[in-house]
């Protein structure tokens, strides 16, 4: 038999990154009764959380702060497509999130008196990014998950690989995921199911993201009916290592690196010349890509870069603040950044939209929350601000652990047990599909790489009509190959070949959404930029995108994104 005998709990929650510890913590918190499934693919502690460097926002320091100006910050960056509701709850939130991390042991980096440390990460117009050193992600997620340890009403299941979501009656009632020690089917009923599986990078072919970043979650509720929201927002880091696009923390900037072309000119003074290296993002990416456009970058094996020089910042300060970019540096392109410039190149890094919530973290699916970056509440709008995201894990994931919670407590999605069938069925899908013989078939890995190709020649920092439409023709033929593919592994423990065509499906929907988000929205704004329809369009684009998965690709419709107090305005910096 290939089932496993079903488990129940109150909540089940996909995701031990940042976001699903944090939401696992509030839950039992706000409920001394309930029980939380945490269910991982990965052991919790290996989630992509734990790769963050540069820090996380939020309005410790009064002196020259305030949650307005915080709130104006990332509306600005999100290039007013943000809901400025949710910016103004989560400014106001953060810092009782951050101090509360301290108090679990984040060791936040210090000033000389002792006070936390503050540096500025790109478009804040004021030092407000707490940090741990360069690992502030390893360090967060660990307080986090021995946090989380204290309380024996959250039960681990690590290394259990979710395929789908149960639902039945118009609610969720849980998941089913393959347990890849044994290779079974593993039922687990919740009457609230919180999904936290982080962003989709992998999409494409070149991105700071751990190659766990597959968008599950995201197409699991699409699937089962939940709108993905502002899809084709997808962020570029301004300063990957070209080969491997392992990200060099915007920190470095912080700490007051520099970035040169070929030509040794600080060229940034053309395009953001009040902020320089501390400007946003998305035009920071595009600056260095005019660069290189214009024959003013390096030429490498791994293709054109630019230089990120730190070496005025002199090996104290590079130790104390930035011991992980030497590391990286030295390892993987043999540099030493105290010695010599590193070459960097923008990379795919975060993906701006995500599964539709409101505020508390709900989705349209009775019972389903979604928190971290596999949502769009939004704050982020167009174009994230660095440092935003690992406070947003902190204050969406508190709050979709909350409500999740309160949602149980008055009744939840049990009115009647979700039949035992649904579970069966899903077996039965993954076996016909990849475990029965299908001699000759497509390669999964000819497919994803023909995939993220398509993504990076039609989604990339420029756009424009005819190849997006190009790579959403491509994605629809991959989509029909793939019902053709075969797996060689047919073996149950560990089947990676298994989970990586099962990760390939997901991938193929969430780079669809993308593509049909970007190809109709004839506009540019944040990191979606298109040269044949340059400038934004508030009159007829001031809105979010809301995908709905049908069997013929995405239908789209368009929500206004909602302003409070701040009236859109050229974004200048
Ligand atoms: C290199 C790097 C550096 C960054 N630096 C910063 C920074 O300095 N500051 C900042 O604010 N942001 C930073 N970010 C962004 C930020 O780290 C992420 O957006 C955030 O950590 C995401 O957390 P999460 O909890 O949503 O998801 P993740 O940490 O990605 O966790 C996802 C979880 O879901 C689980 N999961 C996924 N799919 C399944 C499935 N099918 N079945 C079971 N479990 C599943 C995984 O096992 C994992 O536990 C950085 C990102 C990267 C890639």
């Amino acid at each position: 038999m290939s089932l496993t005998d079903p488990v129940v709990h109150d909540i089940v929650l996909v995701g031990g990154g940042g976001a699903g510890i944090r939401a696992a913590i509030a839950a039992v918190e706000a409920d001394p009764k309930l029980t939380v499934a945490m269910v991982s693919k990965v052991y919790p502690m290996r989630s992509h959380t734990v790769s963050a460097e540069g820090g996380a926002a939020g309005v410790v320091k009064t002196e020259n702060d305030s949650f307005d100006l915080h709130a104006f910050d990332t509306i600005k960056g999100s290039d007013f497509i943000s809901d400025q509701d949710a910016v103004e709850a989560f400014v106001k939130e953060a810092p009782r999130e951050l101090l509360q991390l301290e108090h679990w042991g984040c060791p936040w980096s210090r000033d000389p008196d002792g006070r936390v440390a503050t540096r500025t990460f790109g478009g804040m117009s004021t030092p407000r990014t707490l940090f741990a050193a360069d690992k502030t992600g390893f360090h967060m997620l660990h307080a986090l998950f021995q946090t989380s340890l204290k309380y024996d009403r959250i039960v681990r299941y690590d290394e259990q690989f979710v395929t789908s979501l149960i639902v039945h009656d118009g609610a969720v009632r849980g998941v089913t995921a393959i347990d890849l020690h044994s290779g079974k089917l593993l039922p687990i009923y919740g009457r609230a199911v919180i999904i936290c599986t982080g962003g989709a990078g992998k999409v494409f072919p070149f991105t700071t993201n751990a190659s766990i970043k597959t968008g599950d979650g995201m197409a699991m509720a699409y699937r089962a009916g939940v709108p993905l929201k502002d899809m084709e927002f997808v962020q570029y880091h301004p300063t990957g290592l070209p080969g491997t696009g392992i990200l060099i923390t915007e920190a470095s900037r912080a700490e007051g690196g520099y970035l040169f072309n070929k030509e040794g000119d600080r060229f940034l003074s053309n395009y953001v010349p009040t902020k320089m290296e501390l400007g946003p993002r998305d035009l920071l990416s595009r600056a260095i890509i005019e660069e290189m456009e214009a024959g003013r970058a390096f030429e490498g094996k791994h293709g054109q870069y630019v230089h990120l020089d730190l070496t005025h910042l002199g090996e104290k300060k590079i130790n104390e603040r930035l011991p992980f970019v030497r590391e990286l540096a030295t390892k993987y392109v043999g540099i030493d950044p105290v010695k010599q410039p590193i070459p960097i190149r923008p990379v795919v890094h975060y993906c701006m939209g995500g599964i539709d919530t409101d505020i508390n973290g709900a989705t349209p699916l009775r019972g389903l929350y979604a928190a971290g970056e596999v949502a769009c509440v939004s704050i982020n709008g167009a174009n994230r601000l660095g440092s935003n995201s690992l406070t947003e894990c902190l204050v969406f994931g508190a709050w979709a652990g909350k409500h999740a919670a309160q949602y149980v407590r008055q009744g939840g999605s049990d009115s009647s047990p979700a039949p035992e069938s649904i579970a069966r069925d899903e077996w039965a899908r993954i076996e016909r599909t990849y475990l029965q013989d299908h001699k000759n078939g497509e390669r999964i890995a000819t497919i994803r790489h023909e995939m993220q190709d398509a993504m990076e020649k039609g989604c990339g920092v420029y756009r424009n009509g005819e190849t997006i439409q190009a790579a959403r023709d491509k994605l629809l033929t991959l989509r029909e190959r793939y019902g053709r593919i075969s797996i060689d592994d047919r073996n149950r423990v560990f089947n990676t070949d298994l989970t990586a065509a099962i990760e390939l499906d997901f991938m193929l929907d969430i780079a669809l959404a993308m593509a049909e988000g970007a190809l109709r929205r004839t506009e540019s704004r944040g990191a979606h930029q298109r040269r044949d329809h340059k400038g934004r369009n508030d009159q007829q684009f001031l809105t979010h995108t809301i995908a709905h998965r049908t069997e013929d690709g995405p239908r789209l419709e368009y929500r206004p994104a909602t302003i409070t107090r701040w009236q859109p305005e050229e974004r200048k910096y």
